[in-house]
């Protein structure tokens, strides 16, 4: 029988195709990065396939020595990216080049839909796991042609980049694949060499393979290598230049910025490992991802062995981008066996300390540069003071936040202390993720009149981390929208001065009544100087910002039943507790509550009802 050669058409995931308008028809003006994706590509590609050969030698198929060449013809608008790597089967032809895997990439298709410059985010396609693609804007066609190590049969892959591909089998003989562009009018520029020459050594100077370059229109050229190939983490730290870590930072993270630190050094003794990290200036797009991963690549002696390692370093610290390279891991080591390594625990302990050293002595020596650190990642961070772990002291020692006394400045929790009168017994803070409105808030006013300092806390993690941690030093953390608060004097408090207040007393009583089903119990304010009247959370019950960040999550958390405080020196609440019997009670209470609601920063919920409420006490 003979064997038909069929060619199969199929169509690209509905992502794919919308992912790939976006590449084809974008105008960024950094397309040179196709060529790192590619050669990225092809540096993984053959780094899979060193490491499965370690146990399986017959895949290598006696080619030892990887390669990735680039072939460039002016002639024939081509630009050829070939590997000796892993291949690719034909299913994995299909998963890989046709469906988006990753819901990051549905992200990152959002996150540039929703950037109106939409050519601002393209840079960051890397990211996202979406290189590949990135072909398309310069080529208007591609073929792949490849053939899986230790497998027979080889493939070509088609597309123009629109809405279908074709596969069909080829007769690759050897392992590995071939890419070829087709390139666009528009981009003649990646047709010269030179040019060529220069992407790659600028993007993947430490690629660890051979990465040679071939002009073949021209009769007597050779291919040459570009590529310097030596790890930069196993050079000599005095000779490597600061430009070359950081665009060793750029090419391993995918980051454009410049690193805020870099961090290098071998430890030895128990343990023996290389690291080279850095701490980034900007957020990355997928710091917040659900899914999101740490930036380690772990190697063994200059093989690569995984870049999904996750107990390397603490997830409170995954923006760290970087390289460890250690001997005493056994280089046949299985992607499982990572998971619960000895060795690998001391290398994350041996890490974690060296970070938050360098971060102290970023606080000590350049507070500035810390502190736009800080509002980066301090998010992140104080995750882990919500996981159990043994780094909480050193961890609470770098908070920053800002405070009620003065806008411009960064506190500590020890500048925090030293801030305090010494019979304050607690930290006061405000937890409110609405930076903007914060400092208006009525929970706010009768600290700043007597000048207590009040910590902000505006990130939706604090929320979190203070449910596990109480303390600092031997004072307790209290929020100050929660339970219940006497700032008052004791020689002028504001319960002897009322009690005989049958008036505001009476008011108190009608709300308790009419409210019943609203609230949980109404009080005389110890705490209000200008605003009429605040709801604040029970001292058990769960805390207002809480119950918003839960509510923005989606959770679906009911109202928890608060307690309204009333301002008995409030102009309008006496002049209302003398009105009483002329009003109708239900009405005024309603209205009152409203009145609370709006002043926390929220919308009333039926706004109808609120205004005629409203007119009608007007009125009367
Ligand atoms: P990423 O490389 O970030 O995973 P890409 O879109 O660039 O995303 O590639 C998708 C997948 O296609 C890769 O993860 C890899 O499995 C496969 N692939 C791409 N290029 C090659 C290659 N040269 N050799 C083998 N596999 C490849």
């Amino acid at each position: 029988m003979t064997k038909i050669n069929k060619k199969e058409k199929l169509d690209f995931q509905a992502e794919v195709s919308r992912l790939l308008d976006i590449v084809a028809n974008s105008l960024y003006s950094e397309r040179e990065i196709f060529l790192r994706e590619l050669i990225s590509n092809s540096a993984d590609a053959c780094e899979k396939l060193r490491y499965l050969s370690i146990s399986n030698e017959k895949l290598l198929d006696k080619e030892k020595d990887f390669k990735i060449n680039i072939k460039i013809s002016k002639k024939n608008r081509k630009i050829i990216v070939e590997d000796n790597g892993i291949g690719m089967s034909k299913n994995e032809l299909v998963e890989n080049l046709g469906t988006i895997a990753r819901s990051g990439t549905t992200k990152f298709i959002e996150s540039i839909k929703e950037n109106k410059e939409k050519n601002d985010n393209i840079s960051a396609i890397g990211q996202f796991g979406v290189g590949f693609y990135s072909s398309y804007m310069v080529a208007n066609n591609v073929t792949v042609e490849t053939k899986k190590a230790g497998e027979k049969e080889s493939w070509i892959w088609k597309s123009d980049g629109k809405s279908n591909y074709t596969i069909e089998e080829s007769k690759k003989e050897k392992k590995g694949t071939i890419i070829e562009l087709s390139i666009k009018k528009d981009s003649d520029e990646f047709l010269d060499s030179y040019r060529l020459r220069s992407i790659i050594s600028k993007y993947s100077n430490y690629i660890t393979f051979p990465i040679t370059l071939h002009d073949i229109d021209e009769k007597d050229s050779k291919s040459e290598q570009i590529n310097e190939g030596e790890p930069l983490w196993l050079k000599d730290k005095k000779s490597i230049k600061n430009d070359e870590y950081n665009q060793f930072y750029k090419n391993i993270s995918f980051n454009f910025d410049d690193p805020i630190k870099t961090i290098h050094y071998k430890a030895e003794g128990v343990i023996n490992y290389t690291s080279l990290l850095y701490i980034p200036t900007n957020q990355s797009l997928d710091l917040f991802n659900p899914d999101r991963k740490n930036k380690i690549k772990l190697y063994v002696q200059k093989v690569f062995i995984s870049d999904e390692c996750e107990n390397i370093i603490p997830n409170w610290l995954r923006f760290i981008p970087g390289i460890i390279d250690s001997e005493d891991i056994s280089l046949n080591i299985s992607r499982e066996m990572l998971q619960n390594n000895p060795v690998i625990s001391k290398i994350k302990k041996g890490v974690t300390n060296k970070i938050i050293n360098e971060l102290k002595s970023l606080l000590d020596k350049d507070f500035d540069k810390f502190i736009i650190f800080w509002q980066n990642f301090g998010a992140v961070i104080k995750e882990g003071l919500y996981e159990n772990n043994e780094y909480h002291d050193e961890i609470l020692k770098i908070l920053h936040f800002k405070y009620s006394l003065d806008d411009n400045k960064w506190i500590s929790l020890d500048e925090y202390l030293k801030s305090i009168k010494s019979d304050q017994k607690e930290i006061y803070y405000f937890a409110n993720i609405d930076k903007e409105n914060l400092k208006r808030s009525p929970q706010l006013e009768a600290f700043i009149d007597k000048k207590i300092p009040v910590i902000f806390m505006t990130d939706p993690v604090d929320e979190f981390w203070l449910q596990n941690i109480n303390k600092y030093k031997d004072k307790e953390f209290k929020s100050i929208t929660k339970g219940s608060i006497n700032l008052q004097d004791p020689k002028n408090n504001a319960d002897k001065i009322h009690k005989n207040n049958n008036e505001i007393n009476n008011l108190v009583n009608i709300l308790k009544v009419e409210l019943k089903n609203k609230i949980k119990d109404v009080r005389i304010s110890k705490r209000l100087t200008k605003s009429p009247l605040i709801l604040i959370a029970d001292e058990d019950g769960i805390d207002i910002n809480m119950e918003k960040i839960m509510k923005m999550q989606n959770k679906s958390v009911e109202d928890s039943k608060k307690i309204l405080e009333i301002n008995p020196n409030h102009s309008m609440i006496k002049k209302l507790s003398k009105s009483l019997d002329k009003l109708n009670h239900k009405k005024v209470s309603n209205l009152l509550l409203d009145n609370a609601y709006i002043l926390d920063g929220n919308i009333v919920k039926n706004p109808s009802e609120f205004i005629e409420n409203l007119t009608e006490i007007f009125v009367k």
